[in-house]
């Protein structure tokens, strides 16, 4: 038994954290309290070994998650002592600097799953390491008791390691299933905290993206309204889910939505003159409302200045608003996710919601019945497209 002295004992809880979940918590808090831990220091490791990777968060990502889901819990800490260096770092120089930090009475725990237990032999100066510090193994599904009861026997025996191994409640949760979750759209709540799920989803962590998502959602967060920037991303998540569903690149439909109102707050003559310029045909609706052209032009834009290439995309945005009778399934897409995004509020609004998950058309020829009544009272015209829309639509459905 791991004998305590008259210093504080601090539990050292490192990781990769990205991103930290309930296994880690749980972990933590279980070994806190039968270990008697005053505090665990949660190290979020510099350079996470899988960095490579295209979906891995950003190290300082990583440390916002740990600050988030450490917040509740007061003998949580948290340190940045290896986030704050550049390149990799070893738990070796970590724990000397921690121990130089600390008071000389003050007794270190370093908590570990069984996982790390059993490469432990691959750390960097391990030997000296375990002398420094004490070991707390954990078990983990997937990794056998008997196997790790055997690994800490021949570390203590050989290195004079001192482990201890302690039970703690199954919790079949990693890191990387969280991200691949993410990234296919399944579900993570109750995974991790719901504030860390908040921030995944709002940082559009662990999705692998289109080659140039990033840069669009930083230009659209500088150029349109706040309001506007936020429907933007809702509208790149629903299309996201919607491509998953109907078996459309997500890819090119998180970035279509994402930019498709990239043109919609350009006003009055400027956008007189961009329809000019790009030729657009002028329907009497538009001749009424030029700003309802700001999918074609935005096209348009993004082609010409930003060299925005893909015409399947292109397309999409282009058609956004009052759509086409040539609409492929990404267009439908992008069409659908404007209007159902969760920030729109309007009546009717979730029938549509339901019927966009199960069949495209059926949910545009629905929110098209319910728009028409507005239109009229309005006194606005429907753009032709639109009309031709429905109609082919409407002609496909009775042929099927
Ligand atoms: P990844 O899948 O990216 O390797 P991970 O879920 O293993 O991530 P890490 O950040 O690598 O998380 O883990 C930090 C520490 O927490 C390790 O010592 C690991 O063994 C332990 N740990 C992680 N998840 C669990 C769990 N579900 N149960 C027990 N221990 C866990
Ligand atoms: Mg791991």
């Amino acid at each position: 038994m791991i004998q305590p002295n008259k210093g504080r004992k601090i539990g050292i809880m490192g990781g990769t954290f990205d991103p930290i979940h309930y296994g880690h918590l749980m972990l933590a808090e279980q070994i806190r309290t039968s270990f008697h831990l005053d505090e665990v220091i949660f190290i979020p490791v510099g350079k996470a070994p899988h960095k490579t990777l295209s979906n891995a968060a950003q190290k300082e990502q990583r440390f916002e998650m740990v600050k988030l889901a450490v917040a509740s819990n007061p003998y949580f800490t948290l340190s940045d002592i290896e986030i704050k260096q550049s390149g990799t770092t070893y738990t070796i120089d970590t724990i000397t600097e921690l121990q130089s930090q600390l008071s000389k009475d003050d007794e270190l725990f370093f908590i570990t799953g069984a996982d790390a237990i059993l490469l432990l032999e691959s750390w960097k100066d391990y030997q000296t390491l375990v002398k420094k510090v004490k070991f707390i193994g954990a078990t983990r599904p997937g990794y056998e008791k008997k196997v790790l009861e055997d690994k800490i026997r021949v570390l203590e025996a050989k290195f004079g390691a001192q482990i201890e191994l302690s039970v703690v409640p199954a919790l079949a949760i990693s890191s990387t299933d969280i991200r691949e979750r993410v990234d296919t759209e399944k579900s993570i709540k109750y995974l991790l905290p719901e504030v860390v799920e908040s921030y995944i989803h709002e940082n559009f962590l662990y999705k692998k993206h289109h080659e140039r998502f990033f840069e669009f959602k930083q230009i659209l967060e500088s150029t349109l309204s706040k309001k506007r920037y936020m429907h933007s991303l809702e509208t790149a998540h629903t299309a996201r889910k919607l491509a998953l569903i109907f078996n459309v690149d997500p890819l090119k439909a998180e970035f279509a939505g994402l930019c498709h109102d990239f043109a919609k707050e350009i006003k009055g003559k400027k956008m007189q003159s961009l329809i000019i310029d790009f030729g657009i045909y002028q329907d009497p609706s538009i001749i009424a409302t030029p700003n309802i052209a700001h999918g074609e032009v935005a096209a348009g834009i993004l082609k010409k200045e930003y060299g925005v290439m893909d015409e399947d995309i292109l397309d999409a945005i282009r058609w956004h608003t009052y759509g086409n009778k040539e609409m492929s399934d990404l267009s439908k897409i992008i069409y659908i996710s404007d209007i159902i995004e969760p920030t729109r509020d309007f009546e009717g609004v979730e029938e549509i919601r339901k019927y966009a998950f199960m069949d495209l058309d059926l949910a545009i020829v629905k929110f098209f019945s319910q728009c028409t009544p507005h239109l009229e009272d309005k006194h606005l015209k429907m753009h032709r497209y639109t009309t031709e829309m429905v109609k082919q639509i409407l002609d496909s459905q009775e042929r099927n």
